[in-house]
């Protein structure tokens, strides 16, 4: 059997009839860019998050670039990070001009909070909280010490539309928290696209100055900004799957909970769920000391697998300038050598999943 470790085409077809008429709407209204489509995706994903506004932009890269511009948070400024996030995060930062200091991650993926007080400086202005794989960050610790030290939280929500933490969904704890559409994450599009959620109106504003060469008049520029609009179609068809997305969540869980209960190897740790956080499971990380030849296995068993992420930043050629070495993080580095990412998308079959979890459990 071969198992692809995602399959974007089967989540189309489980509603394949509304994206297909909501795509012809809007290729004949003749309407394409800042429409009607966006200002209702805004309003519905808003109410969806539960904060007050939510801006449509291009991609989640933009978004983190946007939300950190929007701060005034730049050059000679410190924004802390975990150390094991996805390159995109530290690069919404220092394309900024502000430098990140790494935190390392705690059992969950997630940042540590026992370890961030020690990074805080006086240029300190935020902390960015990336809901890694899909599981909320330990909301409450770090919302007191940012308050604690009057800094800004960021959340990045990329991997992690609908989890919630003490019954509070991700994107709504920080001053602007930001998300990607990117086709394969549990909201994503048919194409890029990203948005931002705030509570906060004058952050709001700004964001949608920016992502329109920094105008909210025609042709009376403010500030200098970007080109980075949601189209229409992207958002039309956002909205078709935003009503279906704790749908499709429960069952990206449901496929977590075999794997969780029916995977029994000794040469392989599942992943975890913090007390009072859920996850929604854009990846199933599973943990091996062997793991390039358990890959190696799955992969002449058929089984599409993928290390997220085999690099962590501080070890990427483009942050060579920072000058951090091997072993400076190594609870990140350690992860980055032994953890796997599963196959788990929506739309993939018991038979399927099973013969994952047999092979698994073969692994000698
Ligand atoms: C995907 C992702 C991004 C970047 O989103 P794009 O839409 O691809 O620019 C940022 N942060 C995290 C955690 C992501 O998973």
């Amino acid at each position: 059997m071969q198992i692809n470790f995602n399959v974007l085409d089967r989540q189309y077809r489980m509603y394949q009839s509304e994206y297909e008429d909501k795509a012809l709407k809007v290729l004949r209204k003749g309407w394409y860019i800042l429409g009607e489509e966006v200002t209702l995706f805004e309003k519905e994903f808003a109410s969806y998050i539960g904060t007050e506004f939510s801006v449509g932009l291009a991609s989640g890269l933009d978004a983190l670039i946007i939300a950190f511009r929007a701060l005034g948070i730049g050059e000679g400024d410190e924004v802390i990070v975990q150390a094991n996030a996805y390159i995109a995060c530290v690069m919404g930062i220092t394309i900024n001009g502000a430098r990140p200091v790494f935190v390392e991650p705690d059992e969950f993926y997630n940042i540590d909070p026992s370890k961030i007080e020690e990074k805080i400086t006086e240029k300190t202005k935020a902390i960015l909280v990336v809901h890694l794989y899909g599981q909320t960050a330990d909301m409450e610790k770090i919302q007191l010490i940012a308050k604690q030290h009057n800094l800004k939280i960021v959340e990045d929500c990329a991997q992690s539309h609908g989890s919630v933490y003490k019954g509070t969904l991700s994107g709504s704890f920080s001053d602007i928290a930001c998300f990607s559409f990117y086709p394969s994450k549990n909201l994503g599009g048919f194409g890029d696209g990203g948005a931002i959620t705030t509570n906060d109106v004058k952050l709001a504003q700004m964001v949608k100055v920016l992502r329109n060469y920094g105008s909210e008049k025609r042709y009376h520029n403010m500030v200098v900004g970007f080109n980075s609009r949601l189209d229409e179609l992207q958002a039309g068809l956002l909205r078709v799957k935003l009503q279906h997305i704790d749908e499709l969540n429960q069952e990206r869980e449901k496929l977590a909970h075999r794997y969780l209960d029916l995977v029994k190897n000794n040469k392989i740790s599942l992943p975890m769920v913090r007390e009072h956080a859920s996850s929604v499971w854009h990846l199933f990380v599973i943990c091996s000391q062997e793991r390039d030849r358990l890959q190696e296995y799955l992969t002449l068993n058929g089984i599409g697998t993928v290390i997220h992420y085999p690099i962590p930043p501080h070890l990427s050629e483009a942050y060579q300038y920072l000058g951090f070495k091997e072993n400076d993080f190594p609870i990140t580095e350690e992860y980055s050598n032994s953890i796997l990412s599963l196959p788990l998308y929506n739309g993939m079959t018991e038979e399927e999943q099973d013969y994952v979890i047999e092979v698994l459990n073969n692994f000698k």
